[in-house]
């Protein structure tokens, strides 16, 4: 008789723990669910918060301009001349540099698309939805349509002055002599492809080997040798303490 009055309270007990345990667990896991899934949410946008919240590095060259986060509204270009488009003066010299450097190497560069304003990016959207409707597209179907390859005005790279298209806006670019030259050279311009195939889920943006992004030469480097986008790249630099 002893011997079960004792036990039972150890077995109240224990199953109590279990219990307990268990409430603890199911907590845990879905605390570490919803960690996961504000993670995933990040990565599908490729930022840290939401695009109103985005707070840019101090260094302009890193501006994050993406179609979450709008061209800071301070933004100021300085635009200089470059075939027959425009670029902010910060990657004129370097642009011009890789090009010469390039031509030594029996390669041509030209620029088909720099520095794009506001105005002029809601005339391209606009053109391409127009383009689709007469394609027989209702108007919200021709601008959905049109959105997945041009950019909201104010969310385009384009903005800053210091993104290029170049040569050739196709996927054959890829194929080039050009393109090979840039893969080994950009960065010492202080150029970097923006948007790679297997960086989509950052970026957001389908893979272009024709748009190249300023961002400096120590910073360029700095994103190839760790594979990282941009958008990786500032995430980094934050956690590192720069502001
Ligand atoms: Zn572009």
């Amino acid at each position: 008789m002893k011997q079960t009055e004792q036990k039972a309270p150890k077995i109240e007990f224990a199953s109590g723990a279990v219990i307990l345990f268990s409430i603890f667990l199911s907590l845990f896991i879905n605390y570490l669910g919803i960690l996961n899934t504000r993670e995933a949410i990040q990565t599908a946008a490729g930022v840290q918060q939401g695009a109103k919240e985005y707070t840019q590095l101090s260094d302009p060259l890193l501006v994050l301009v993406n179609n979450q986060i709008p061209l800071p509204e301070s933004w100021v270009v300085t635009p200089k001349m470059i075939d027959d488009e425009q670029v902010d003066l910060r990657a004129y010299q370097d642009l011009s540099e890789m090009f010469a450097a390039a031509a030594e190497d029996d390669v041509w560069f030209w620029v088909v698309s720099g520095y794009r304003s506001v105005e002029q990016q809601e005339i391209v959207l606009e053109r391409a939805i127009r383009e689709n409707m007469e394609n027989g597209l209702s108007r919200e179907e021709a601008e959905q349509d049109a959105l997945r390859t041009v950019a909201r005005p104010g969310y385009s790279e384009h903005h800053t002055g210091l993104a290029v298209d170049l040569n050739d806006v196709s996927d054959e670019f890829e194929e080039s002599k050009a393109y090979r030259w840039l893969s080994v050279h950009a960065a010492e311009y202080g150029f970097v492809q923006r948007y790679q195939k297997s960086k989509t889920a950052f970026t957001g943006i389908d893979r272009e080997s024709w748009h190249y992004r300023y961002v400096g030469k120590k910073h360029a480097k700095e994103m190839k040798r760790l594979n990282f986008c941009l958008e990786e790249y500032v995430e980094y630099l934050k956690n590192q303490g720069n502001s």
